[in-house]
């Protein structure tokens, strides 16, 4: 074991082989390299840093002395740093976009309703978000199942987004606070701040989560474009996507993607603090409560207690043909 502070001792294995070889250099260089990953990264994924280290959480913010701070970086480093630097970089730019979109906005609690008599799946709600949202074609923060309930009825195609939920458990589970619940009902991703350990994905029991394994499909159109937390763009290779209720949407006072590219009248969006829900279709505003008792409005999996924030109406009486196609998701249990 290599020593660098005398308060806090750093691990040999996290240490690259120069460091090992001239341990003399380790605080200078491990310092250069936490200084090179802010320029990239931004104080939120240093200071949450909270990081996964070899299967335990290290306490990212033990001082070393009266102005120094222990951080883990990205790259699973450990490196002592001036606090003050650490105060200069939260005023950044960077980092005042990142917690603009932490705020939510005020007095709103977004709530989304799909229609299943509706849905045809002609996909254009999949189309929009993922032009949206800098997303592969086989990505989705939208996709559609195919549903049978049981084998005497017919089935039905079931668009499934992430559910918002009011008690989520992706993020209780995250260990950097990457993913978080606004006061306006919305679960967003902070990709800067994510470190891809997939906790998230694991906690989600609606399986809406997903992670960017490959280079994101427009990383080098991309690569000077400032982070959008609202929008999850650029997308970013090694971190979780999701549906984000097009928080950057709301924030211009407009429907979501999805919701306005329907062309069957599937989706309701609106504020269930006003009692309010607008077809992105017809654009006809109606009440939630009575939308939802007249027709018998449900949630997933509601026993599970995360509260979604996404209601569903059931799939009858509908007055079309159930076509099944390649594109479909085979159905969940
Ligand atoms: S659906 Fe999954 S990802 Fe979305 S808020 Fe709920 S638990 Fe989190
Ligand atoms: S993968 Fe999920 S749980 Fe892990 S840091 Fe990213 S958002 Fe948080």
């Amino acid at each position: 074991m290599l020593i660098i502070s005398d308060k806090y001792p750093i691990m040999e294995e996290n240490l690259s082989p120069d460091q090992r070889d001239h341990p003399e250099k380790s605080k200078a260089s491990t310092r250069r390299d936490f200084l090179k990953n802010i320029g990239l990264a931004g104080v939120g994924t240093v200071a949450g840093a909270a990081a996964l280290y070899s299967g335990h959480i290290f306490e990212a913010k033990k001082e070393s002395s009266g102005q120094n701070k222990i951080l883990l970086t990205q790259d699973g480093k450990l490196v002592e740093v001036d606090s003050l630097e650490l105060k200069a970089l939260e005023k950044s730019p960077l980092d005042q976009n990142q917690y603009h979109g932490r705020e939510g906005i005020p007095g709103k609690r977004w709530v989304m309703v799909t229609d299943l008599s509706r849905c045809r799946n002609a996909r254009r709600c999949i189309a929009a978000c993922q032009e949206a949202h800098h997303l592969r074609p086989e990505q989705y923060h939208m996709n559609t199942l195919q549903m049978q309930d049981s084998p005497n009825t017919a089935p039905y195609h079931m668009p499934k987004n992430c559910q918002h939920c009011d008690n989520p458990p992706c993020v209780s589970v995250c260990p950097v606070d990457a993913t978080y619940k606004r006061q306006d009902g919305v679960v967003l991703i902070d990709n800067v701040r994510c470190i891809g350990c997939r906790f998230c994905m694991a906690a989600c029991p609606y399986s809406a989560r997903i992670f960017q394994w490959i280079t994101p499909k427009y990383a080098e159109p991309d690569k000077d474009l400032t982070y959008n937390v609202e929008l999850n763009v650029p997308q970013k290779l090694g971190t979780i996507s999701k549906c984000l209720f097009s928080a950057d949407r709301l924030r211009e006072g407009k429907l979501p993607y999805c919701v306005t590219a329907c062309p069957n009248s599937v989706y309701y969006f609106g504020d269930e603090n006003e009692d309010a829900v607008t077809n992105g279709t017809t654009k006809e505003t109606v009440r939630l409560s009575k939308l939802l008792r007249d027709n018998g409005g449900y949630q997933l999996m509601p026993e599970l207690g995360t509260k979604p924030r996404v209601y569903y109406l059931p799939p009858k009486n509908r007055l079309f043909p159930f076509e099944a196609t390649g594109e479909t998701k085979p159905a969940i249990s």
